[in-house]
């Protein structure tokens, strides 16, 4: 078989990219992949320093505590994400719920890293994550939330326990929502199994995107009415502050 050096160049780039040695946001060659999964100009791109709100993590216009959590305060005790959803985080992370499945490595490191970093990691942490439905689940083929959980269990050797949190009735895009519409919705879509297991601990519980906080606030409260201690809700990406 004739290989020219177009085909040649092809198949060098299927084979580090079927290899993962490329970065996972723009796709630049990485040969120590994957002691670091980005490039230098994508991670000081994704990277933000900015005032975040002392009680759910997200980026803020000013210094303390966000609108939303003056309102009314979540039932999580403290809420952080490594990043703000925009620009390449917000790609990445539909990418990762859209099929790219092997995302979750990136930010899992990511979460864990933050985590550790915040002082609040302790070995006596349970991770739990935000469920979907069955009937989602299904149809997706895997729940992003659950992936991450599970990524950060084995970084950090703490127990992930996938069926304490159940979601049993569909809720609707929070993002669309009035601040009402949104407690109504996700209000009763929470139950909780293994009551025993929850009992006096302290949780960590893992989505994958905070829009308002208002998921985490509601999977907080039923776990906190199981008995859990302390709840950190920990997301990969979290939405700023909306005026
Ligand atoms: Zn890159
Ligand atoms: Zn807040």
């Amino acid at each position: 078989m004739k290989l020219n050096f177009r085909d040649f160049g092809k198949k060098l780039r299927d084979f580090f990219s079927r290899r993962g040695y490329t970065c996972d946001c723009c796709g630049a060659e990485i040969f120590d992949y994957p002691n670091r999964r980005i490039c230098d100009d994508c991670d000081a791109l994704i990277v933000q320093e900015y005032p975040r709100c002392a009680k759910c993590g997200r980026k803020t216009v000013t210094q303390g505590v966000c609108l939303t959590c003056k309102r009314e305060l979540p039932s999580f005790d403290v809420g952080m994400s490594p990043f703000v959803y925009e620009g390449m985080s917000a790609a990445m992370i539909n990418r990762f719920k859209n099929r790219e499945r092997h995302l979750s490595a990136f930010f899992s490191e990511r979460m864990s890293k933050m985590l550790k970093e915040s002082g609040l990691f302790s070995q006596d942490l349970l991770i739990v994550c935000v469920p979907m439905t069955k009937d989602k689940r299904l149809k997706r083929g895997y729940n992003q939330a659950e992936e991450l959980a599970r990524g950060i269990s084995s970084l950090l050797g703490l127990t992930f326990d996938s069926e304490v949190l159940e979601k049993r009735k569909e809720t609707l895009e929070q993002k669309h929502l009035t601040k009402k519409e949104r407690q109504e919705n996700v209000k009763t879509a929470f139950f909780v199994h293994k009551r025993v297991l929850v009992r006096g601990r302290d949780i960590l519980l893992i989505d994958d995107i905070m829009t308002t906080g208002s998921t985490g606030s509601a999977c907080a409260r039923v776990l906190k009415n199981a008995g859990a201690n302390k709840i950190i809700f920990l997301t990969a990406v979290s939405l700023k502050e909306l005026k």
